[in-house]
């Protein structure tokens, strides 16, 4: 890291790569797959790291924001850890057992199943908005399913990626789990190794550079993107009600959440009831923006000015604005709540990710030009859906697409651990968390054993009369 301007900069002896790769791939293939009791101990190892180390883990994280709430980072990264590392450990076993199945009758008798393998070395870059969850949680799946890791940090996240690199260092060998930093460099280079599977949490326009990167290997990408992801307000709502869960959703780490409420869809008529609640709720949850430990900085000078210059052009455009009455503090990168009031849809505010505590507000004036409206856009990575009638709720859910739903709160299906998290479309591909986790970092592997007394050798040339027989019973018609 630079340290006059606290700017990240490359590392200036790039990690040897390949030579931790190919130290993991040795590994591999020297020993039999981890059984449930190393699995266990891996896992176990890891909460042990998080509950002695959780206070330098709040810390470094707080460091790298500049300020980060501690709750934040207790309810938004390690709790959730947690619970994903309990419920993993509880099911691994039903997870690990091989699964019957029944092979066909034509190749009876035999016997079939799926055995769940390793796939062998997991790759894991990962962002800098929640630099623990987002780097921990991939690599609990990724040892429960058995498989030696690297990990890329976030460089944005430096003092994170140093504590992570330095605590896994003492807790794994570095051909079962291996953490090297670096830039935008050393992650091109990371995303060009040949995997066995790459996990990348990030933006959208990134995840697309990651998954050319792991084509020429043929290594399968699970890609955990971002995007905007809606509100949908049905009518009729309690505004102070809803304005409470939003409001959670949005200032939570100041909006830096890949599933944070992008923007609420609110009927027309209840726009400025709306608009009223959600600043009286901002401003009850956070009395002051400044000198509040409660309310989490901007990452950098330059993702801050991005906010400054989206309000700036939504408002340039025509759009109402509503601000927190504490200003917040420019030096400190802290960004005050800020509501935006029917923002033209062509306004950058309402193309791009907002990834910060800026909430447009957008009328509608009938549920289904609501539903068109988010169908007009890019799949989101989450839908929120506000309602009270199950017919209407069910009926959003069943038109519109997104990579997760939580109806009535906002942000909540993610810590479900025994529900996947993932994105569709350009929110991203594949899922992780719980089983299906699980699922996508081990190989299904197809089994069958054939029986002593099985006879399909003999359905082979010369074909004869046994090839007839099998062909009519199997297929019908023919003479
Ligand atoms: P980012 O895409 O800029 O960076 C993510 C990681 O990719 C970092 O480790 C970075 O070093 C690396 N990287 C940068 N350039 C690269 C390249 N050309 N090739 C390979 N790797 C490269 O994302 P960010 O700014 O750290 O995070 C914010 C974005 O992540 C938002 O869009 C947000 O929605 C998304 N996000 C998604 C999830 C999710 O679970 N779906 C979670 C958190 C964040």
């Amino acid at each position: 890291m630079n340290m006059r301007t606290g700017e990240p900069v490359e590392e200036t002896a790039p990690p040897d790569l390949e030579g931790l790769l190919a130290a993991q791939r040795r590994a591999v293939l020297a020993a039999n797959p981890p059984d449930l009791a190393a699995r266990r101990q891996s896992l176990d190892a890891l909460a042990g790291l998080v509950r002695t180390h959780r206070e330098a883990m709040i810390a470094a994280v707080s460091a790298d924001f500049g300020n980060r709430a501690r709750q934040e980072t207790e309810l938004g990264e390690l709790l959730p850890l947690m619970n994903g590392i309990r419920h993993v450990r509880r099911h691994l076993k039903s997870w690990m057992r091989p699964e019957r199945r029944r092979p066909g009758l034509a190749f009876r008798p035999a016997s079939a199943r799926v055995e769940y393998q390793p796939l062998g070395v997991v790759g894991i870059l990962s962002p800098w908005n929640y630099p623990l969850f987002l780097t921990l949680g991939p690599l609990v799946d990724a040892l429960a399913a058995g498989n030696r890791v690297m990990i890329k940090p976030s460089e944005l996240a430096p003092r994170t990626a140093e504590l992570l690199e330095r605590l896994l260092a003492g807790l794994f060998a570095p051909d079962q789990v291996a953490v090297v930093r670096g830039g935008a460099g050393v992650a091109q280079a990371f995303s060009r190794l040949a995997f066995d599977h790459l996990i990348f949490t990030g933006s959208t326009g990134v995840g697309r550079a990651v998954m050319q990167a792991a084509a020429p290997n043929l290594t399968p990408v699970t890609l955990e993107l971002g995007g905007k992801s809606p509100v949908l307000l049905l009518p009729g709502q309690d505004p102070d009600r809803a304005a409470r869960t939003i409001a959670m959703g949005k200032f939570f780490n100041a909006g830096q959440t890949c599933v944070a409420p992008d923007y609420v869809l609110v009927p027309r008529a209840q726009m400025a009831g709306f608009a009223a609640a959600m600043l009286r709720c901002a401003e009850r949850m956070y009395p002051a923006i400044t000198g509040n430990p409660d309310y989490t900085s901007i990452i950098t000078g330059r993702h801050y000015a991005r906010l400054v210059s989206l309000v700036e052009g939504a408002v340039a455009a025509g759009a109402g604005v509503r601000r927190h009455a504490d200003p917040g503090d420019a030096g400190r990168r802290l960004f005050p709540p800020t509501l935006l009031i029917d923002p033209p849809a062509d306004s950058a505010v309402m193309g791009e990710e907002i990834f910060g505590p800026i909430l447009p507000l957008v009328p509608y004036d009938r549920v289904e030009d609501a539903v068109r409206f988010v169908n007009e856009r890019p799949k989101p990575l989450a839908l929120y859906c506000y309602g009270r009638d199950e017919r209407q709720v069910a009926e959003v859910l069943d038109r519109t697409r997104s990579g997760g739903v939580t109806v009535n709160a906002t942000m909540l299906h993610v810590g479900q651990e025994d529900l996947p998290f993932g994105g569709v479309g350009e929110s991203g591909m594949g899922a992780y968390h719980g089983r299906e986790g699980f699922r996508q970092l081990s190989h299904a592997r197809a089994v069958l054993r054939m029986g002593r007394f099985n006879a399909s050798h003999m359905v082979a040339a010369p074909y004869g009369r046994l090839v007839r027989l099998v062909t009519r019973l199997f297929i019908g018609g023919g003479s």
